[in-house]
C-alpha cells in the first residue's frame, strides 16, 4: 500500500480506487498546499494527485525522485501545469484524464458560442439593472448561430465533440491542427482559417507554441463581426490583446472560460463589451468531475501495483 497525497478536495467517490492507500488529505477549505509545503512532501509520497492548480516543477519532481515519488495523477486532460520532461528525466510518471470531458468541455464552448454571439451577458445584465426599457427590434442584435462558419482551432478529442454539435446548427465547420486531418473542412494555414469564420473556437493543449497563438495580429484578421471562444487555456489568448478589440469594435463578441493569470482577470476585459466570461467550468459536470478524479485515482492505484499507467503522458 502506497503513501499518496491528495493535493485539493475532489468529489466524494472519486478515490474510490485508492481505497486501503495511506492517504495524505488536502488542507481545509481547498486551500491549496503552497508550493514549499508541496516539495517539503514531495519526496515522502509515492503518489500525488494533483490539480491544474498545482505547480509541478523540475524542483519538486526532482525532490520526489530522491524520496519514494513514483506517478503524478493530475486530474485533468491538460497537463501545462506538470513539467513533463523534468518527470521523464527523473523516472516519474505523469498521468492525465483524457476523453472523459470531452463531451462536458464541447458543451461549455457551445454555451459560450451560444451566449457570446447572442450577447446574453450584456442583455442579462441590462435586465438586472433596471436598464431595460422594454422590448426594441433594434436591441441586443447578435449573430445568428445557425448556418455561421465555425473555425476549430485544435481539432482533437474536443474540438471534434464541438464540431459535432456544429452540426446540429447547420453551421459550416473549418478546423485547424499542426497535421493534416485528411478530412473536410481542414486549413491548413491558421490565419487563412481566421479570416474565413464568424466564429472561432480554440481547443490545442497549452505550450510554448501555443502560449498567444492568438495574439493581436490575429485578432485583427478576424472580420469585425466575428466572435472568438476559448475553452482551451488562457494564455493560448493575448488577453490584453482581446480586451483592446472588444472595446475598439474590432471584434463582435468574445466566450472566455479560462485566463491567462487565473483567478485574476485582465481588468480591461472584465470591463470589456459583449464578453461572456466563465469562472472555468469547462468541464465542471458532476457526473465529469467525478470521472476525471476516478481515472486519476485509477492510474495511481495500476502504478503502485507495479503496472503500467493507464493514461501515461509523454512528451
Ligand atoms: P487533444 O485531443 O490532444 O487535441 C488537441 C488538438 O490540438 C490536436 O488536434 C492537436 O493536433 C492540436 N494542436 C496541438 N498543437 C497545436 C498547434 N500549435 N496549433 C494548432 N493545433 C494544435 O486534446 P483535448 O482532449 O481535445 O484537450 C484540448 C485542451 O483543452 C487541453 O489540453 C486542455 O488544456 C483544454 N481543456 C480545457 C478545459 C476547461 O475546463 N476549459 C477542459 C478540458 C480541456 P496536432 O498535434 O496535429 O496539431
Amino acid at each position: 500500500m502506497g503513501r499518496v497525497l491528495v493535493t485539493r478536495q475532489l468529489p466524494a467517490g472519486g478515490l474510490a480506487p485508492l481505497a486501503g492507500h495511506d492517504l495524505v488529505a488536502p488542507k481545509p477549505d481547498d486551500v491549496p498546499y503552497s508550493s514549499a509545503e508541496m516539495l517539503a512532501m514531495a519526496g515522502e509520497v509515492d503518489a500525488i494527485v494533483s490539480l491544474l492548480t498545482d505547480t509541478i516543477d523540475a524542483s519538486l519532481l526532482e525532490a520526489g525522485a530522491a524520496g519514494r515519488l513514483q506517478v503524478v495523477a493530475n486530474v485533468a486532460v491538460g497537463y501545462n501545469n506538470i513539467d513533463v520532461a523534468a518527470a521523464s528525466r527523473v523516472g516519474i510518471h505523469v498521468t492525465n484524464t483524457p476523453g472523459v470531458l470531452d463531451e462536458t468541455t464541447a458543451d461549455t464552448a457551445f454555451l459560450l458560442i451560444l451566449a457570446a454571439c447572442r450577447l446574453a451577458h450584456d442583455a442579462e445584465a441590462d435586465l438586472r439593472a433596471n436598464r431595460w426599457p422594454g422590448w426594441g427590434i433594434n436591441q441586443y442584435l447578435g449573430l445568428d448561430v445557425h448556418g455561421a462558419t465555425l473555425g476549430i482551432v485544435g481539432y482533437g478529442r474536443i474540438g471534434r465533440a464541438v464540431a459535432r454539435r456544429a452540426a446540429g446548427f447547420s453551421m459550416t465547420v473549418l478546423h485547424h491542427s499542426r497535421r493534416a486531418t485528411g478530412e473536410p473542412g481542414y486549413v491548413a494555414d491558421l490565419d487563412e482559417l481566421l479570416g474565413r469564420c464568424d466564429i472561432v473556437s480554440l481547443h490545442t493543449p497549452l505550450n510554448a507554441e501555443t502560449t498567444h497563438l492568438i495574439d493581436a495580429r490575429r485578432l485583427a484578421l478576424m472580420a469585425p463581426h466575428a466572435v472568438l471562444v476559448n475553452t482551451a487555456r488562457g494564455p493560448v489568448v493575448d488577453e490584453a490583446a482581446l480586451a483592446e478589440a472588444l472595446h475598439s469594435g474590432r471584434l463582435f463578441a468574445a466566450g472566455i472560460d479560462v485566463f491567462e493569470r487565473e483567478p485574476e482577470v485582465h481588468p480591461r476585459l472584465l470591463s470589456a463589451p459583449r464578453a461572456v466570461l466563465l469562472p472555468h467550468i469547462g468541464s465542471g459536470s458532476r457526473a465529469t468531475r467525478l470521472r476525471m478524479a476516478t481515472i486519476a485515482a485509477d492510474n495511481v492505484a495500476a502504478v503502485l501495483a507495479g503496472k503500467p499507467p493507464l493514461h501515461p503522458v509523454h512528451i
